[in-house]
């Protein structure tokens, strides 16, 4: 059994940030991820300027502008009628980029691993069994992992940890473990921790051929039966997200074929649930950080920031705990910090929900701002402006 001081499960933004910024502190952390990198997800593929000082930290700000990208100058929101408003994105360094998820989530594990993640691709984890040990030092043979190099001593002092079952038929150790597999999170769900999903709402996702003359906008565009979120990628390729109901989401496929000149056999990704209740981010021994801790709307577009600032903030936490700091000071840290990242942007996330449950609201909400383009300005400036998120 190979034994670590943290196991992260999922090595998108959030599992990949996390591991990083973990072996940057000096631990030995792992990432266990289902798939087999580069891979595509369905996302809008915006990466909103907030992100950016995280990526400045993981030494990536410059490897991430080098990927095929376009930068985009400004959403275009378009009400059920057909009418539209534009608001215009900040420009120079503070810009908002859209990239591939296969691209830029490559960049982010490669990231991981070059600074000595161990990262285990192809690997699901099917099951998780929590080691308790006895204070008086009575180590089970079980709970004790195997010392090794420099970590000896600080892995010698284990106190409790968790074993982790995969499907490749290979097990791990670790003292701490995060769950940063996403909104249908299988660590959560191992720890009866998974809300119930709703699945009220379903996502499709495929990138296309580019329609001419598309320029460098995001469109949000409101439809009777949902709403669609397109952006280009690239210059050949345009990002095309559909969300609708359950009920209406092959209308909406139906739509968007005729109105892209898209083949029926156009392959599709899909997700869902578009909502759900947050995870409570802190438990003993075990993280919960990005969507596996807690989802929102994607209409605005923030949802790889939140993964990759919330990596950061547990990996300091976890340093704190192996380091032999005060755990429960570290972890309400964590905590707050974790809370603080959503606060003063939530409303916003529950404006766009409001606006995307009811097409006809997001599209009066349109209608106004061609009256009162400030406000527009504002709730947009809003979502892009950057965060001073040191750390503290
Ligand atoms: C339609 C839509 C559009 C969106 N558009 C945007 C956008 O434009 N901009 C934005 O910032 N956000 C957007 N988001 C949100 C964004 O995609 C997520 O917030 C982000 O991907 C969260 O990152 P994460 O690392 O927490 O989870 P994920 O990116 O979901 O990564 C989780 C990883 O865990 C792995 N995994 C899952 N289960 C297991 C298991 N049992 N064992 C091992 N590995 C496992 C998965 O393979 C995956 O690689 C959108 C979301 C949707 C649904």
């Amino acid at each position: 059994m190979q034994t670590f001081h943290v196991a992260i499960v999922g090595g998108g933004p959030a599992g990949s940030s996390c591991a990083a910024f973990c072996a940057l502190a000096g631990l030995r952390p792992v990432v266990l991820e289902r798939e087999i990198f580069p891979r595509e997800k369905v996302c809008g593929d915006c990466l909103n300027p907030s992100c950016w000082p995280v990526l400045e930290r993981l030494g990536l700000t410059q490897r991430v502008r080098d990927l095929p990208h376009s930068k985009l100058t400004s959403v275009q929101f378009i009400a059920i009628d057909g009418q539209n408003a534009i608001v215009d994105l900040p420009a120079g360094d503070e810009s908002e980029l859209s990239i591939k998820r296969s691209l830029l989530d490559d960049v982010l594990l490669k990231r991981a691993r070059e600074l000595g993640v161990h990262v285990s691709e192809d690997t699901t984890v099917t099951g998780l069994g929590k080691i308790n040990v006895e204070k008086s030092g009575s180590h089970g043979p079980a709970a004790r992992p195997p010392s090794h190099g420099p970590e000896r001593n600080r892995c010698d002092s284990l106190q409790a940890g968790w074993k982790i079952e995969t499907t490749s038929g290979k097990s791990f150790f670790a003292q701490v473990l995060i769950g940063a597999d996403g909104r249908n999170s299988t660590v959560a769900r191992l720890r009866n921790l998974l809300p119930h999903p709703v699945r009220e709402r379903v996502a499709l996702q495929a990138h296309i051929p580019l329609p001419r003359n598309f320029g460098k906008r995001i469109v949000l565009q409101f439809l009777r039966e949902g709403y669609s979120g397109q952006a280009p990628v690239n210059e050949t390729e345009l990002n095309l997200c559909l969300v609708g109901r359950p009920a209406t989401i092959s209308s909406l496929r139906q739509w968007a074929q005729q109105h892209f000149e898209i083949s029926a056999s156009q392959p599709w990704r899909t997700i869902t649930p578009l909502t759900r209740a947050p995870v409570p981010c802190v438990h003993e021994n075990l993280l919960f950080i990005g969507d596996a801790a807690r989802v929102v709307e994607p209409f605005t577009g923030e949802g790889i920031y939140y993964a990759l600032r919330s990596g950061e903030l547990a990996a300091g936490a976890i340093a704190k705990i192996i380091g032999g700091k005060d755990r429960q000071l570290a972890l309400r840290e964590f905590a707050r910090a974790f809370a603080e990242m959503y606060r003063g942007r939530l409303w916003i996330n529950r404006l766009a929900r409001a606006a995307v449950l009811s097409p006809r609201i997001g599209s009066a909400f349109v209608h106004a701002a061609q009256i009162q383009p400030a406000l527009l300005r504002l709730l947009t400036r809003k979502i892009v402006a950057q965060e001073n998120d040191q750390i503290g």
